[in-house]
């Protein structure tokens, strides 16, 4: 296949692919290892054995202890639990407030949203025009009744780092629980649960070259959140259901290769990123990047003057290029990122913005490549109008 007909891939904050060495490690827990890690016989001990091997290796890696790690479905399942569980324990304590940044992912957003239709009030954070929560804000917020305070470590759509630590040092002045979505941050920065002083931090496999499907919940001890599933005593009895065996392997086998080529992987996808929005811009002048300051490296948000995101998506993928939004896709139409209108970005300007995602396979070719056919998709799109 030539070079220029290979394909791109820039959506590694929507999913990575799992990395091979990861994938081998699973494979015997799909077959010849399948006990139920709650049978009492040698195939269970055997998959019990994985499953704390697994939660021993990441919490060493947190600083957490083995038994303030829980495993989920995914980031999606530990937000839920981390805002629901923790605000209806909160609420039983006298502080039924919660404080949410307005630019969380879907899974805390929408646990927000079913609070408030329970009744129960929610502060929604703004932030700054680099999408970024500022510490005023918070603590014009915090009263006697919030219970929960819930910022991420840094931003889906626009790589922003959150003054997270910060939030969590106020949050404890108030008596308030802290968590912080750490599911985008994990590829890139260290977590480490004393430095980052969050009661509860979500993590999800699948952004760092582990399998889909499996998430941690780190719950600080002492710490309560009550349990959304029901079933048997799994998981200390807060999360029932047959213990995902190989997606558990799986999670804490990339997180250590995660932790262990993060310094590594960073500076390639750091130099990749700059190569590409060097050449963009160079390109197209009147491109914009959206957001500022401390940013992951891997993430670039740009808006596209009077160009529609979902055509240039389209025409991205025609070339070979995946890419997306950075919002929540409706059948044919892109919604406005709620991020980017956080951000004070008109409804145009967010409809014209576009989200790419390095990983750590990209190479400067690609770069300079992806950065020119995104360049001349923009063009042919505005000549369109
Ligand atoms: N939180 C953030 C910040 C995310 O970016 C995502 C996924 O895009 C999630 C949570 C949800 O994670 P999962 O896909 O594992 O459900």
């Amino acid at each position: 296949m030539k070079e220029s007909e290979r394909k791109i891939y820039f959506d590694h904050a929507a999913t990575t692919p799992l990395d091979e060495g990861v994938l081998e490690k699973m494979l015997p827990y799909f077959t010849a290892r399948f006990g139920n890690a709650d049978s009492l016989h040698s195939f269970g001990r055997e998959a019990m054995r994985a499953v704390d091997e697994a939660r021993d290796s990441l919490a060493a890696l947190v600083g957490a202890r083995p038994e303030e790690i829980y495993f989920t479905s995914g980031g999606t399942e530990s937000d839920n639990w981390a805002v629901l569980g923790a605000a209806r324990a909160q609420a039983k304590k006298g502080r039924p407030r919660v404080v949410i940044s307005a630019v969380e992912h879907h899974a805390v957003l929408s646990a927000g949203e079913r609070l408030e239709r329970a009744g129960v009030p929610v502060v929604w954070l703004p932030v700054n025009g680099e999408g970024r929560v500022e510490l005023t804000a918070l603590r014009e917020a915090l009263s006697p009744e919030v219970g929960l305070v819930a910022v991420m470590a840094a931003n889906n759509e626009t790589g922003a780092v959150q003054p997270f630590r910060e939030c969590a040092a106020l949050a404890h002045e108030n008596g308030s629980l802290f968590f912080a979505d750490g599911v985008q941050a994990a590829p890139y920065m260290p977590v480490d649960v004393g430095d980052w002083g969050a009661d509860l931090i979500s993590l999800s496999a699948h952004k760092f070259y582990g399998p889909k499907g499996a998430g941690a919940l780190y719950i600080r001890r002492g710490v309560k959140a009550e349990g959304l599933i029901s079933g048997g005593e799994q998981e200390r009895g807060l999360r029932g259901g047959t213990l995902n065996v190989p997606a558990i392997v799986g999670l804490a086998a990339a997180y250590e290769k995660n932790v262990r080529d993060m310094q590594k992987n960073n500076a390639q996808i750091l130099a990749v990123r700059e190569t590409f929005e060097r050449e963009l811009f160079a390109r197209l002048p009147d491109a914009k990047r959206n957001g500022g300051g401390e940013c992951l490296p891997g993430i670039l948000n740009v808006s596209f003057k009077g160009v529609d995101n979902a055509a240039f998506l389209s025409v991205m993928d025609l070339h070979g290029v995946a890419l997306s939004a950075g919002s929540a896709c409706a059948a044919a139409s892109v919604k406005p990122s709620h991020v980017l209108l956080a951000m004070g970005l008109t409804e145009e300007e967010a409809n014209s913005s576009v989200r790419f995602s390095f990983g750590r396979n990209n190479t400067e070719e690609e770069a300079v490549r992806g950065a020119e056919l995104a360049a001349k998709a923009a063009e042919r799109l505005r000549g369109a109008d």
